[in-house]
Order: structure tokens, then C-alpha cells, then sequence
């Protein structure tokens, strides 16, 4: 005897699955034919849902999704301007031991920027090669200190290259989800 009908019921109650899907997955388990070296399946339920923390990003996140104004961190003591502020402390005094924590530097509701590199993005299948292009780009924010990824939206009819100057664009505010495709570039 190998799984019993109780604990296919078992299974069933804790995964929310109707008993008889268990049972019928179960089948050889539950009549004790399977191998003791056959692949052993267990059903379960993927149905949970997940919360992804922003954590020190959340003001940078919230404030576009809610009003649409971006943010950078800057660091009071060497004046370091991280965009987006994806990191904690600042990079520059961490370097000398110091830990200093960014502050909020408000930069209002558009961000231009540099393209320092482009990458080219193609999802799909051999059938619709070509419909799925994107161009992850890396920004340089005016202002900031570093530089970082973001989807830079062609235009018909001009290249995106380095050095080009981009702006930014946000997502409709119903479709924003405080996450980082609430906004994209485009070319200036
Ligand atoms: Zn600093």
C-alpha cells in the first residue's frame, strides 16, 4: 500500500483540488503497483499570491505611480545623485567605510536623459520573429552619477545610438503599477 485514499483526500483538502483528480493522479500510488524507484508525482496548487517588496525604492515607485513625479536619491554628504534611487546607502562614501543613506531629490514629471548603450531585445517564436522587439537601453539621467536600464520606445524612421537624448514617458495612470514599466523613453 503506497498512498492511501485518506491522504489523497489529504492532499486534496490542503491543495483545494477535487479528491478525484489526487485519486486519478494517484491511481498506481494508491493501488500500490508503482515501482519504488518510479517518478513519485504529488499534485499541488499553484494559486498563491506574492508580494513584492520595493523596500528603500517604495518612495520612488509610489510617488510615480500615484502622481507621477520622479524621484533620485542624493547623498548629503558627498552630493552622489542615484536615478532611481535603487540603493540604500550611497556608493560613493561606501567606499570610504561611510554608510550614508540617500535623500529624496525631487525631479519632477519628466526625466531626460542620455543613451550610453543599446541592446536589442527579440522575443517570440520563429513565427512571429521580429513582432516582439524592445530596446533595453542604458540611461544616463541628467544629473545623476550613474546610469541605468530602462526600454527606450523607437520611433519610426531614426536609430537609437548612443549618445542620443531621450525623455521620458509614463505609463497611463490606470496602468500603472508601482513597478519599474510605469515608465519607458523615447527619443527627444
Ligand atoms: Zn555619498
Amino acid at each position: 500500500m503506497a498512498l492511501s485514499k485518506k491522504a489523497a483526500g489529504e492532499i486534496a483538502r490542503k491543495n483545494k483540488i477535487d479528491p478525484a483528480l489526487v485519486e486519478q493522479a494517484a491511481a498506481e500510488e494508491i493501488a500500490g503497483r508503482a515501482r519504488r524507484d518510479d517518478v513519485l508525482r504529488v499534485p499541488f496548487r499553484i494559486g498563491v499570491t506574492l508580494n513584492r517588496s520595493m523596500a528603500h525604492a517604495s518612495l520612488f515607485f509610489r510617488e510615480i505611480r500615484d502622481n507621477g513625479i520622479f524621484f533620485a536619491g542624493k547623498c548629503p554628504a558627498c552630493g552622489h545623485v542615484l536615478f532611481p534611487p535603487v540603493r540604500p546607502v550611497c556608493r560613493r562614501c561606501i567606499k570610504k567605510g561611510e554608510l550614508v543613506e540617500y535623500e529624496p531629490l525631487e525631479i519632477g514629471r519628466e526625466v531626460e536623459g542620455t543613451v550610453a548603450a543599446v541592446s536589442k531585445l527579440v522575443r517570440g517564436t520563429s513565427k512571429d520573429l521580429g513582432k516582439g522587439v524592445r530596446y533595453p537601453c542604458l540611461i544616463r539621467a541628467d544629473g545623476a552619477d550613474n546610469a541605468h536600464w530602462q526600454f527606450v520606445v523607437p520611433v519610426e524612421g531614426r536609430e537609437i545610438e548612443v549618445g542620443a537624448r531621450v525623455k521620458s514617458v509614463l505609463a497611463d495612470q490606470a496602468d500603472r503599477t508601482g513597478e519599474i514599466g510605469d515608465f519607458s523613453f523615447v527619443l527627444a
